[in-house]
């Protein structure tokens, strides 16, 4: 086994293997693209899925203090002033007079090795930074609003505007008290949701890592004020088990405790979980103690009271903390990717690309592989196929070598390939060859729905 050396050509490796094998597309590609959008192909649409079922099954199904929502993506704009985006959700934008490119301000201070104080970055930019690119003169820095703005209805009219939610989490705290009504669960207890967000960031980049639109799975976690920091280290752990779980490489994976300026409005600590990717170490999750900050400004804007009866005293009544756990799918996705591609030298000097996903993430759990194309052997090849499918994500591929094949369905993380040959016909069985160790072993082909449930 061995990673390849330089961080630059590994990057660029997984998205030419991203593109040539169907996981992520440029967006828009037949029309020139639109830069940092992405669509994803058969294979990352099934990869993401699993992704998100996993969490769900291991965030939501799986504990008995938590729920799912699905919330709408246009909310009422009268959430996004209570909720703070409308006033500080905002990047310091400053413009090159010479040739009027765009940069944030907090970037080409860090580039500098000058640590940006939030996005007050006014005194600091100024006779500190010129255009990296024509070393033109800057504009003073403004305030620019990350959310996308849109309109309902014929007219553009700022009374009719609305936004593209910048994060699912508001739909959970407006929702708090549906809720509570609807399945009377008790604290500590949390609302989990997974859904597409949208940031019109001035410098995104960096392959899936920082897009205009996104998808987060998140947790609101309500708990009684004075136990915030024990749910927040469960979260904590929990986080870095899923981690594990998932096959991100642990060695890769830190925590950051974000501190002072750099800590959201709605925040009072912050962990940021961070990953080493090709491009440097950078945020993949976090985990926020939000306070009771969003319900009691929901309560304000909205004048309904958004409170928590206690159980067992009826007058007491209060406004729960929250934890919130946050995570990005393209973001995991990506590391996800990032920690499954191996390329392992083979004897004889060759070498194999090989994404190692665990079972639950691979696209496909097997592979079926005629040995030849011969009717007699594709055709129950291509019944078993259909068969197999009707349990798990299964690929078929009956052109070319066997053993290139075999390398086709290692790079793109197939934990199983099951080859049917001529032997096939007289012993009823398959040969069946594991990704990781490439051993090989004879399967009775009515056996193999319980062999694949057993090993995946
Ligand atoms: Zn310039």
């Amino acid at each position: 086994m061995g990673k390849p050396q330089s961080q630059a050509e590994m990057m660029e490796k997984l998205v030419s293997l991203s593109k040539r094998r169907g996981f992520i597309f440029p967006g828009s590609e037949i029309y020139g693209g639109l830069a940092n959008t992405w669509d994803y192909g058969p294979l990352g649409a099934q990869l993401k899925k699993n992704l998100k079922d996993h969490w769900w099954k291991t965030f939501v199904q799986q504990r008995a203090d938590m729920v799912g929502i699905d919330g709408g993506i246009l909310m009422n704009p009268k959430i996004w002033e209570a909720s703070g985006h409308v006033e500080t959700f905002h990047d310091p934008l400053v413009e090159c007079k010479v040739c009027h490119k765009r940069f944030r301000a907090d970037h080409l201070l860090s580039v500098k090795g000058i640590e940006p104080q939030g996005v007050h970055v006014s005194p600091q930019i100024e006779h500190r930074a010129a255009c990296p690119d024509c070393d033109g003169e800057l504009t003073p820095p403004r305030a620019f609003n990350l959310m996308f703005k849109t309109f309902i209805g014929p007219a553009e009219d700022s009374t009719d505007a609305v936004y593209l939610r910048p994060e699912t989490a508001q739909a959970i705290f407006v929702n708090f008290m549906n809720v509570l009504n609807t399945t009377r669960k008790r604290l500590p207890f949390g609302i989990a949701q997974i859904g597409k967000a949208f940031r019109n960031e001035i410098t995104p980049g960096n392959f899936t890592f920082r897009t205009l639109e996104f998808e987060q799975m998140e947790v609101e976690y309500f708990v009684e004020p004075s136990t915030w920091e024990t749910a927040f280290e469960g979260w904590a752990a929990f986080m870095e088990v899923w981690a594990r779980t998932i096959g991100i490489d642990a060695r890769r994976l830190h925590r950051l405790e974000v501190l002072g300026d750099d800590l959201a409005h709605y925040s009072k600590r912050t962990i940021d979980f961070e990953f080493d990717f090709p491009f440097g170490r950078s945020e993949l999750w976090g985990l926020a103690y939000r306070t009771d900050f969003d319900l009691t400004n929901h309560a304000k804007h909205s004048g309904e009271r958004l409170e928590y009866t206690d159980a067992s005293d009826q007058s007491k009544k209060f406004v729960p903390h929250v934890v919130e756990p946050s995570l990005g799918v393209d973001r995991t996705m990506l590391a996800v990717l990032l920690s499954a591609y191996d390329e392992e030298a083979l004897e004889g000097g060759d070498t194999r690309v090989v994404l190692r996903f665990t079972p639950e993430l691979a696209p496909f759990k097997a592979a079926v592989l005629p040995l030849s194309k011969k009717p007699e052997l594709a055709e129950p090849s291509r019944a078993l196929y259909e068969r197999l499918l009707k349990r798990f994500p299964v690929d078929y591929d009956e052109t070319q070598s066997i053993g290139k094949r075999y390398r086709r369905q290692d790079e793109i993380g197939t934990p199983y390939c099951l080859t049917f040959d001529f032997d096939s016909l007289i012993d009823g069985a398959v040969t069946v060859r594991d990704r990781d160790s490439m051993k090989q072993e004879r399967v009775k082909i009515e056996d193999l729905e319980n062999y694949l449930e057993t090993a995946l």
